[in-house]
């Protein structure tokens, strides 16, 4: 019965765990302050996204590779970019 239990526990972990594959990371897009700037679509064009008459960014993928991620939390100049994974 404790047996179950612990690999009922190790497989919810595994599970929580599998979100990003290794090497990328979850994107968290809030453009609330967003200027309009355009850096981060010319910087990650695969995952930013600018629809025609928008005044904000979208997020084409929700996971980007790690050093990609850092680009955008970098250069972006309100802060809109946030690691999802981040503790
Ligand atoms: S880099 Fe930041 S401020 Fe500039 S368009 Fe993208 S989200 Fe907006």
């Amino acid at each position: 019965m404790a047996n179950r239990q612990v690999s009922a526990a190790a497989t919810h972990t595994q599970q929580d765990t599998a979100s990003a594959p290794h090497g990328f990371s979850e994107v968290l897009l809030s453009p609330g302050d967003c200027s309009g700037c355009g850096a981060c679509m010319e910087l990650a064009p695969d995952i930013v996204g600018w629809r025609e008459g928008d005044e904000r960014p979208f997020l084409i993928s929700d996971m980007a590779p790690d050093g990609v991620l850092t680009e955008l939390m970098a250069f972006c100049p309100e802060g809109c970019f946030e690691d999802g994974n981040a503790p």
